[in-house]
Protein backbone atom coordinates (compact mmCIF):
# COMPACT_ATOMS: atom_id res chain seq x y z
CA UNK A 1 0.00 0.00 0.00
CA UNK A 2 1.34 3.47 -0.75
CA UNK A 3 0.10 6.92 0.25
CA UNK A 4 0.72 10.17 -0.84
CA UNK A 5 1.16 13.00 1.85
CA UNK A 6 0.32 16.35 0.22
CA UNK A 7 1.39 19.12 3.56
CA UNK A 8 3.78 21.88 3.79
CA UNK A 9 4.02 21.96 7.42
CA UNK A 10 7.12 19.66 7.77
CA UNK A 11 7.48 18.82 10.63
CA UNK A 12 3.85 17.48 10.75
CA UNK A 13 4.69 15.81 7.08
CA UNK A 14 7.65 14.13 8.64
CA UNK A 15 6.14 12.83 11.44
CA UNK A 16 3.51 11.17 9.76
CA UNK A 17 5.15 9.48 7.05
CA UNK A 18 7.25 8.23 9.77
CA UNK A 19 4.22 7.00 11.66
CA UNK A 20 2.60 5.46 8.31
CA UNK A 21 5.82 3.46 7.23
CA UNK A 22 5.86 2.39 11.07
CA UNK A 23 2.66 0.79 10.12
CA UNK A 24 4.30 -0.72 6.57
CA UNK A 25 3.08 1.97 4.31
CA UNK A 26 5.11 3.59 1.28
CA UNK A 27 4.37 7.07 1.92
CA UNK A 28 5.56 10.08 -0.90
CA UNK A 29 5.62 13.42 0.23
CA UNK A 30 4.49 16.03 -1.10
CA UNK A 31 5.25 19.93 0.07
CA UNK A 32 2.97 22.10 -2.33
CA UNK A 33 -0.07 21.71 -4.20
CA UNK A 34 1.42 21.68 -7.77
CA UNK A 35 3.79 19.02 -6.45
CA UNK A 36 1.11 16.96 -5.08
CA UNK A 37 -1.14 17.34 -7.90
CA UNK A 38 1.62 15.97 -10.15
CA UNK A 39 2.47 13.07 -8.02
CA UNK A 40 -1.20 12.07 -7.71
CA UNK A 41 -1.64 12.09 -11.84
CA UNK A 42 1.42 10.52 -12.92
CA UNK A 43 2.20 7.55 -9.82
CA UNK A 44 -0.32 5.25 -8.56
CA UNK A 45 -1.47 5.22 -4.84
CA UNK A 46 -3.85 3.37 -2.75
CA UNK A 47 -5.23 6.71 -1.02
CA UNK A 48 -3.37 10.11 -0.39
CA UNK A 49 -3.76 12.87 2.19
CA UNK A 50 -4.20 15.79 1.25
CA UNK A 51 -3.89 19.40 3.38
CA UNK A 52 -6.07 22.15 2.16
CA UNK A 53 -4.23 25.38 3.07
CA UNK A 54 -0.91 24.50 0.63
CA UNK A 55 0.93 26.99 -1.19
CA UNK A 56 1.50 27.30 -5.12
CA UNK A 57 -2.01 25.39 -5.53
CA UNK A 58 -4.77 24.81 -2.67
CA UNK A 59 -5.88 21.50 -1.71
CA UNK A 60 -9.28 22.20 -3.21
CA UNK A 61 -7.92 22.81 -6.41
CA UNK A 62 -6.04 19.55 -6.99
CA UNK A 63 -9.03 17.48 -5.61
CA UNK A 64 -11.24 19.04 -8.07
CA UNK A 65 -8.63 18.95 -11.06
CA UNK A 66 -7.57 14.96 -9.66
CA UNK A 67 -11.91 14.12 -10.38
CA UNK A 68 -12.17 16.57 -13.13
CA UNK A 69 -9.67 13.82 -15.01
CA UNK A 70 -11.46 10.82 -13.44
CA UNK A 71 -9.17 9.98 -10.73
CA UNK A 72 -10.89 7.67 -8.52
CA UNK A 73 -7.67 7.58 -5.91
CA UNK A 74 -9.62 7.69 -2.34
CA UNK A 75 -8.44 11.01 -0.48
CA UNK A 76 -8.72 11.96 3.03
CA UNK A 77 -8.79 16.08 3.19
CA UNK A 78 -6.95 17.65 6.80
CA UNK A 79 -9.08 20.04 7.93
CA UNK A 80 -8.25 22.78 10.94
CA UNK A 81 -10.38 22.92 13.59
CA UNK A 82 -13.33 24.79 13.40
CA UNK A 83 -13.10 23.90 9.40
CA UNK A 84 -16.94 22.96 8.87
CA UNK A 85 -17.11 25.16 5.91
CA UNK A 86 -13.70 23.28 4.82
CA UNK A 87 -15.03 19.90 5.24
CA UNK A 88 -18.38 20.91 3.11
CA UNK A 89 -15.82 22.46 0.24
CA UNK A 90 -13.61 19.20 0.64
CA UNK A 91 -16.47 16.71 0.15
CA UNK A 92 -18.34 19.01 -2.69
CA UNK A 93 -15.00 18.69 -4.82
CA UNK A 94 -14.55 15.03 -3.86
CA UNK A 95 -12.85 13.83 -0.80
CA UNK A 96 -14.16 10.58 0.88
CA UNK A 97 -13.50 11.68 4.48
CA UNK A 98 -11.96 13.93 6.85
CA UNK A 99 -9.49 14.77 9.56
CA UNK A 100 -9.41 17.75 12.36
CA UNK A 101 -5.64 18.88 12.91
CA UNK A 102 -4.23 18.51 15.56
CA UNK A 103 -5.12 14.16 14.92
CA UNK A 104 -4.19 11.26 16.23
CA UNK A 105 -2.29 9.14 13.98
CA UNK A 106 -3.92 6.08 15.14
CA UNK A 107 -7.03 7.51 13.40
CA UNK A 108 -5.35 8.20 10.29
CA UNK A 109 -4.01 5.11 10.17
CA UNK A 110 -7.49 3.47 11.09
CA UNK A 111 -9.34 5.87 8.11
CA UNK A 112 -6.58 5.27 5.45
CA UNK A 113 -6.75 1.38 6.08
CA UNK A 114 -11.21 1.46 5.62
CA UNK A 115 -10.47 3.95 2.58
CA UNK A 116 -8.15 1.15 0.58
CA UNK A 117 -10.13 -1.69 2.07
CA UNK A 118 -13.58 0.12 0.50
CA UNK A 119 -12.07 1.03 -2.82
CA UNK A 120 -11.01 -2.18 -3.10
CA UNK A 121 -14.49 -3.92 -2.79
CA UNK A 122 -14.31 -5.15 0.38
CA UNK A 123 -17.15 -4.45 3.02
CA UNK A 124 -15.39 -7.04 5.57
CA UNK A 125 -12.07 -6.35 7.32
CA UNK A 126 -11.38 -9.67 6.99
CA UNK A 127 -9.52 -11.41 3.82
CA UNK A 128 -9.17 -15.29 3.91
CA UNK A 129 -7.04 -17.14 1.57
CA UNK A 130 -6.65 -20.85 2.26
CA UNK A 131 -4.54 -20.51 5.38
CA UNK A 132 -4.08 -16.82 5.38
CA UNK A 133 -6.09 -14.29 6.59
CA UNK A 134 -5.63 -10.63 6.43
CA UNK A 135 -7.27 -8.18 8.32
CA UNK A 136 -7.39 -5.00 6.63
CA UNK A 137 -8.40 -3.15 8.93
CA UNK A 138 -5.61 -4.08 11.85
CA UNK A 139 -2.93 -4.54 9.29
CA UNK A 140 -2.76 -7.95 10.58
CA UNK A 141 -1.65 -11.33 8.59
CA UNK A 142 -2.22 -14.89 10.24
CA UNK A 143 -1.09 -18.49 9.23
CA UNK A 144 -3.01 -21.06 10.05
CA UNK A 145 -4.75 -18.53 13.33
CA UNK A 146 -1.13 -17.18 14.29
CA UNK A 147 0.08 -13.61 13.71
CA UNK A 148 2.30 -14.03 10.72
CA UNK A 149 5.63 -11.08 11.08
CA UNK A 150 6.18 -9.72 8.03
CA UNK A 151 9.00 -6.98 6.14
CA UNK A 152 7.24 -3.75 5.37
CA UNK A 153 8.01 -4.97 1.14
CA UNK A 154 6.61 -8.38 1.96
CA UNK A 155 3.62 -7.05 3.80
CA UNK A 156 2.88 -4.58 1.05
CA UNK A 157 3.27 -7.07 -1.82
CA UNK A 158 0.87 -9.21 0.18
CA UNK A 159 -1.50 -6.77 1.17
CA UNK A 160 -1.95 -5.32 -2.39
CA UNK A 161 -2.63 -9.37 -3.51
CA UNK A 162 -5.07 -9.79 -1.32
CA UNK A 163 -6.80 -6.94 -1.65
CA UNK A 164 -7.32 -7.63 -5.28
CA UNK A 165 -7.47 -11.40 -4.35
CA UNK A 166 -7.76 -14.19 -7.64
CA UNK A 167 -7.47 -11.48 -10.02
CA UNK A 168 -3.81 -11.28 -12.08
CA UNK A 169 -1.86 -8.04 -10.80
CA UNK A 170 0.37 -6.77 -13.29
CA UNK A 171 4.06 -6.67 -12.14
CA UNK A 172 4.17 -3.00 -12.90
CA UNK A 173 1.90 -2.35 -11.06
CA UNK A 174 2.35 -4.39 -8.22
CA UNK A 175 6.04 -2.69 -8.48
CA UNK A 176 4.17 0.89 -8.33
CA UNK A 177 2.06 0.06 -5.01
CA UNK A 178 5.15 -1.22 -3.05
CA UNK A 179 8.14 1.39 -3.99
CA UNK A 180 8.27 5.05 -2.58
CA UNK A 181 8.63 7.51 -5.43
CA UNK A 182 12.83 7.89 -4.79
CA UNK A 183 13.32 4.05 -4.68
CA UNK A 184 15.30 2.60 -7.09
CA UNK A 185 14.54 -1.43 -7.01
CA UNK A 186 16.88 -3.47 -8.78
CA UNK A 187 15.30 -5.54 -11.47
CA UNK A 188 15.01 -9.04 -10.17
CA UNK A 189 13.80 -7.41 -6.38
CA UNK A 190 10.12 -8.21 -6.73
CA UNK A 191 10.91 -11.83 -7.40
CA UNK A 192 13.10 -12.07 -4.40
CA UNK A 193 10.19 -10.50 -2.15
CA UNK A 194 7.56 -13.25 -3.57
CA UNK A 195 9.97 -15.81 -3.15
CA UNK A 196 10.50 -15.13 0.64
CA UNK A 197 6.98 -14.24 0.97
CA UNK A 198 6.11 -18.02 -0.65
CA UNK A 199 8.66 -19.27 2.45
CA UNK A 200 6.46 -17.78 5.27
CA UNK A 201 2.55 -17.87 3.46
CA UNK A 202 3.19 -21.58 1.77
CA UNK A 203 4.48 -22.09 -1.89
CA UNK A 204 1.10 -22.76 -3.35
CA UNK A 205 -0.88 -19.69 -2.77
CA UNK A 206 1.43 -16.94 -5.28
CA UNK A 207 0.54 -18.43 -8.74
CA UNK A 208 3.54 -16.51 -11.10
CA UNK A 209 1.62 -15.83 -13.92
CA UNK A 210 4.41 -15.82 -16.84
CA UNK A 211 5.12 -12.35 -18.90
CA UNK A 212 1.98 -11.02 -16.14
CA UNK A 213 2.85 -10.87 -12.89
CA UNK A 214 1.25 -12.61 -10.17
CA UNK A 215 -2.08 -13.87 -8.43
CA UNK A 216 -3.03 -14.76 -4.80
CA UNK A 217 -5.48 -17.73 -5.29
CA UNK A 218 -9.33 -17.07 -4.84
CA UNK A 219 -10.13 -19.81 -2.41
CA1 LIG B 1 -1.04 23.75 5.42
Amino acid sequence: MRILLVEDDAALAEATAKALRAEHFAVDVAANGEDGAHLGDTESYDAAVLDLGLPRKSGITVLEEWRAAGRALPVLILTARDGWSEKVAGFRAGADDYLTKPFRIEELVMRLRALVRRSAGHAAARIVCGPITFDAQTGQVERDGLPLRLTALEWRVLSTLMLRKGVVVERLDLMEHIYEGDADPDSNSLEVIVGRLRKKIGADLIETVRGRGYRIIAA
